[in-house]
């Protein structure tokens, strides 16, 4: 590997947990090495109502189902975390879309690659999935989208 080589040097993989989620891990700890990168994960937490900070923690009506999903999330995070070498502190989860907070860290954490399945829990009918076509269009960096599923 020569130095011209290595292009990127913060990439943020977004993990949604759908079943191909070891092939991008697989592609994401490749490009970490190819480059020499450091990494980021985050998981965009869509279906889990957010806590309104202004007026206090709201409880939803099913409390106790949703806080072992929220539990059940981070500990799959960590897991993937864990495997990539991700320091605690560059493991995002974050509650709101997918793509508008994926974009929004990038943009934060000075990212220049950000990692994405061409499709995951959304997409599958589609050429790209949606929130892999959404980044795409609204990425401040470059995207890799890992081709998962002939469609
Ligand atoms: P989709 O476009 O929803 O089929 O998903 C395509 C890819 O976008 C997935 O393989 C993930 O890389 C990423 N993605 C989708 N949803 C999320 C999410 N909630 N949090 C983080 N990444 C996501």
């Amino acid at each position: 590997m020569t130095r011209q080589s290595k292009m990127y040097k913060h990439i943020l993989f977004a993990v949604d947990f759908s079943e191909d989620t070891d092939c991008l891990v697989e592609r994401t700890s490749e490009m970490m090495l190819l480059n020499d990168a450091k990494i980021s994960i985050v998981h965009v937490l869509d279906n889990i109502p957010m806590p309104d900070m202004s007026y206090g923690t709201i409880i939803p009506l099913d409390y106790e189902t949703e806080h072992v999903l929220l539990e059940q999330t981070k500990a799959q995070l960590n897991k993937i975390g864990l495997k990539l070498n991700v320091p605690e502190n560059q493991r995002w989860l974050i509650w709101g879309s997918p793509k508008e907070e994926i974009c929004a860290l990038a943009e934060q954490e000075n990212v220049d690659l950000i990692i994405v399945g061409s499709h995951g829990r959304h997409g599958l009918a589609l050429l790209l999935g949606s929130t892999a076509n959404d980044v795409l269009h609204h990425a401040p960096c470059d995207v890799l989208a890992v081709r998962l599923k002939n469609v």
